[in-house]
């Protein structure tokens, strides 16, 4: 059976989509990957063959985003949330101060975990307003002294992206799990950068840490080895069996970005013509489609909008799923539909999507 005929658009916010040339070089080689004698789910953790697919997906990474000499990149297991805390723990002492700029669910999340270690100063936070856009720097009231500013550089669920970095004397920390990947960043303003791979960047399983020189620095001594980042710097990410299958699908998307794509302003390009479509049709209902994120916080990864009713909310998701276009109902917190076009989203797609809509508003509207 050709299952590939069965697959529909998901606009699922992650585990999400992969690009369809590395789901099929992973089905070619699962019964034995070239040169590993067996399967990637198989082989050693210390064989030749995955250090080479480890540091692939390491330099794959280094080289799209132009990382400067003095960053780390590392892969650990337990997502993004367990950086939470394995942030604070490594780099925040007891008696200092860290900024949190709150501009949705994940961030907040982000900012508990951190007051089990130090000081929190919460720099803003847009709940006011439903977390629908992000501050202008002069809004951020921020602690001068702080060791670190962290950001959520793209709130999953809100849809709201900071289209540049907020303005920190502080090294920012940014949690970047649902837009890391796909679009340029200037590195050089952060002194630590995490994502978990299940968005844009593989399947669940592994967060990516970028971590400078600096921030190392900042460790102290009796931290659990698992916690504490020196150890997986020391390790080249293999102090313990690490999730190999996702690192290899990492290795895998990473080179599909560079070689296939044609690297991070390409990916940028293709992201932001997808999403101005969905921006594009929603501005066009004539207010028929309201976009919960104010136009300039919107994200180019996870578009979220409202219908006149719950109930055409309710009909919608279940008459585009009928349509082949699945997981559209928005999160509970913000209600309505949200559809995630991550980097691996095909523009069809997309375009499927908006004609949906259209169709949908002219029986419905
Ligand atoms: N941060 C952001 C921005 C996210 O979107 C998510 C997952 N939806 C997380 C953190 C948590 O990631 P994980 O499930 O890998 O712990």
């Amino acid at each position: 059976m050709n299952n590939h005929a069965s697959r529909v658009y998901s606009f699922t916010a992650g585990p999400a989509v992969l690009p369809m040339p590395v789901l099929e070089q992973a089905q070619a080689d699962l019964l034995c990957l070239p040169g590993g004698g067996a399967s990637i789910l198989e082989i050693s953790h210390r064989s030749k063959v995955f250090e080479a697919i480890l540091d692939e997906a390491i330099n794959n990474i280094k080289q799209l985003l132009g990382l400067p000499e003095g960053y780390h990149v590392l892969f650990v297991g337990g997502g993004a949330s367990t950086q939470f805390a394995t942030i604070p723990a490594n780099i925040l002492g007891k008696e200092e101060t860290a900024n949190y700029i709150l501009t949705g669910t994940w961030g907040k999340k982000a900012l508990a975990e951190a007051k089990l270690f130090g000081k929190t100063n919460v720099a803003w936070d847009g709940k006011a307003d439903n977390y629908n856009h992000v501050p202008a720097d002069s809004e951020l009231n921020l602690d001068p002294n702080a060791v670190y500013t962290h950001i959520t550089s793209n709130e999953t669920i809100q849809g709201v992206e900071f289209q540049t970095e907020p303005a920190s004397a502080a090294p920012l920390v940014c949690d970047a799990s649902s837009d890391f990947l796909s679009r340029p960043m200037d590195v050089s303003k952060y002194g630590l950068i995490y994502a978990g791979a299940q968005k844009n960047i593989g399947p669940a399983g592994a967060a990516v840490v970028i971590i400078r020189d600096d921030m190392v620095a900042r460790i102290p001594d009796g931290l659990p080895s698992m916690i504490d980042y020196r150890t997986h710097i020391k390790n080249n990410s293999l102090y313990n069996t690490p999730p190999a299958f996702t690192i290899y699908i990492i290795s895998l998307v990473t080179r599909w970005i560079k070689d296939t794509v044609g690297g991070l302003d390409a990916m940028q390009k293709l992201n932001q013509e997808k999403a101005g479509w969905l921006y594009s049709a929603i501005d066009g209902s004539n207010g028929y489609y309201k976009g919960h994120a104010v136009p300039s916080s919107r994200s180019m990864m996870n578009v979220t909008w409202r219908l006149p009713s719950d109930e055409l909310e309710a009909k919608f998701v279940t008459e585009a799923k009928a349509a082949g276009l699945w997981e559209l109902k928005g999160h509970r917190s913000v209600g309505g539909i949200r559809a995630s076009i991550y980097n691996a989203m095909p523009a069809e797609g997309v375009k499927a999507l908006v004609q949906f809509m259209q169709e949908f508003q002219t029986k419905n509207g």
